[in-house]
């Protein structure tokens, strides 16, 4: 299979990327690159900037500074106007969005093209919000005073200087899920993207200039985590930490923002389950398992890895899940065909079948795949466990990777069958398959999770709040709360 990029994304790549700070690009200030790898072909495609503290506080600094610029003093209509461009722009270089992503995180070309149709209606979307910002009148009767000698109000304010510390798994996507709600709200940005995937928030940020955004608005400093980006998270100067990643550095994220109690959201990782009861219609719930397994090789925080099926089907469920993961098409991501990519990295893949041999060795019983369908690259195939328990390695821990665990039931004690799904440190997502309202709407209540689907896994809209219960985060991002997430409330009491 070959594939040329286009001249945009060979120009893009060949590109010497600096960091992005006060509006213009700038080398690192302890000198320093990163190769950055294609997954599918294991090949160094560009370099990445090795930006640490130094540049995380100049970076800092610009966004402090910005908050009293032109940024703090623009209109509701003016900001909304700038993230409306922004959107234009990214639909117009679609091509390049969605090369970049199929390079930087080897996923399937239909998954890269909607990586930009996501950006820009998630761009959009918190555009409207910038003229809905609001506060109330309160009927506050303060001292006693009457209501006509008294005005109690309060302001929605921009939280201040946001530090976004984003993973790789949908690079532009994890991005944008913090860009727009920070640019809506009027805060400013520093961001740490993923090293394995670093190319997307540098483009982002060039085209928000492009659009209209001040200097100093929104800066990205790539780099490792343990240096930039827990520079980032210790900064004094940072007002909020909006993390996504995974739940041990979400640990780390949280110790480090002590020292300023500066605020904090974080997105982490799940173990989602799929319930599927006797009455549901497998011809969907047996390709949504699989998608919500599978899609993008398993490597999402809301992948439904812990399959839960009633024992009068299990025969059947199991035998057309397997059908499906051995029907799916693994490849590089240019490969049209392909509908799963590689993993990340080989550390990645490596963990993995390290995974797969803990479950043998742990009686759990594989249908189909474990094994590398291709020489080179980080590719692994869709794998399916039969016989699992509860206390099995694969049931418990995140594996980000395509393997489903398959447990049965054998009532319709739904208390119970919760209790089974709810047996996990994460409460991020799940779905329940069913033909019967009654079922499907006490099962909702019954799931411990932030994310619920009923016959579909892990529905996304902008206007959806997302996010974790328990170890799965703190917060909810998409929708109003994720405006929320940035504004703060001042009460504002006025005497004549
Ligand atoms: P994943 O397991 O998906 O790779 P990580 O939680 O390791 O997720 O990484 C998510 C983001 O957190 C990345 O941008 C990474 O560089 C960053 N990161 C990793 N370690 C730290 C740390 N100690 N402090 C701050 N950020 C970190």
């Amino acid at each position: 299979m070959t594939y040329e990029v286009t001249a945009a994304t060979r120009e893009y790549l060949l590109r010497r990327h600096g960091l992005f700070i006060d509006g213009e690009w700038r080398r690192p200030q302890e000198e320093g690159e990163l190769p950055v790898e294609d997954p599918a072909t294991e090949q160094v495609i560009s370099q990445m900037a090795l930006g640490g503290k130094a540049d995380i506080d100049a970076a800092v600094a610009s966004a402090r500074a910005a908050l009293k610029g032109p940024w703090g003093s623009m209109t509701a209509d003016e900001r909304g106007r700038v993230l409306l461009k922004y959107a234009d722009l990214i639909e117009s270089r679609s091509q390049l969005f969605t090369e970049l992503a199929v390079l930087d995180n080897g996923m399937p070309y239909v998954l890269g093209e909607s990586t930009g149709m996501f950006c820009s209606m998630f761009l959009r979307y918190y555009a409207g919000w910038t003229s809905k910002i609001s506060g109330m009148t309160l009927p506050s009767s303060g001292g006693g005073r009457r209501p006509q000698d008294l005005l109690a109000y309060t302001l929605r304010e921009p939280i201040g200087v946001v530090g976004a510390i984003t993973p790789w798994n949908y690079p532009f996507g994890m991005e944008i899920l913090k860009i727009a709600p920070v640019l809506a709200s009027g805060c400013t940005l520093v961001m740490k993207p993923a090293e394995q995937a670093p190319l997307a928030a540098l483009l982002l940020a060039e085209l928000a200039h492009e659009a209209g955004v001040p200097r100093g608005v929104f800066n990205v400093v790539t780099g490792l985590g343990e240096t930039a980006g827990a520079a980032l998270a210790a900064h004094s100067g940072v007002d909020k930490i909006a993390f996504t990643g995974s739940t041990e550095v979400g640990r780390l994220i949280v110790q480090a923002a002590a020292g300023n109690l500066k605020k904090v959201s974080l997105e982490l990782g799940g173990k989602s389950p799929v319930v599927v009861f006797p009455d549901a219609d497998l011809s969907k719930a047996i390709p949504g398992a699989a998608m919500a397994g599978f899609m993008l090789q398993g490597q999402n925080c809301v992948c439904g890895s812990r399959v839960f099926v009633h024992e009068s089907i299990a025969d059947a469920f199991t035998t057309g899940l397997a059908a499906a993961a051995k029907a799916m098409v693994v490849g590089p991501g240019f490969d049209r065909s392909a509908m799963l990519g590689p993993v990340i990295s080989k550390v990645q893949r490596d963990r993995i079948e390290r995974l797969l041999a803990t479950a043998e060795k742990e009686g759990a019983r594989r249908l189909c795949g474990g094994g590398r369908p291709h020489d080179r690259g980080w590719f692994i195939e869709p794998t399916v466990y039969a016989d699992c328990t509860p206390d099995m390695t694969i049931v418990r821990e995140e594996i980000f990777g395509p393997v489903i665990a398959v447990q049965t039931f054998n009532d319709h004690d739904l208390e119970r069958i919760a209790e089974q799904a709810n047996d996990t440190v994460y409460g991020l997502s799940g779905s329940i398959w069913t033909r019967d309202l009654e079922t499907a709407h006490r099962m909702v209540r019954l799931i411990d999770a932030g994310q619920v689907g009923v016959n579909c896994h892990a529905a996304m809209d902008p206007s959806m709040p997302f996010g974790g219960n328990k170890q799965s985060g703190w917060g909810r991002e998409f929708g109003q709360e994720g405006l929320d997430l940035y504004l703060k409330t001042k009460a504002v009491t006025v005497t004549w």
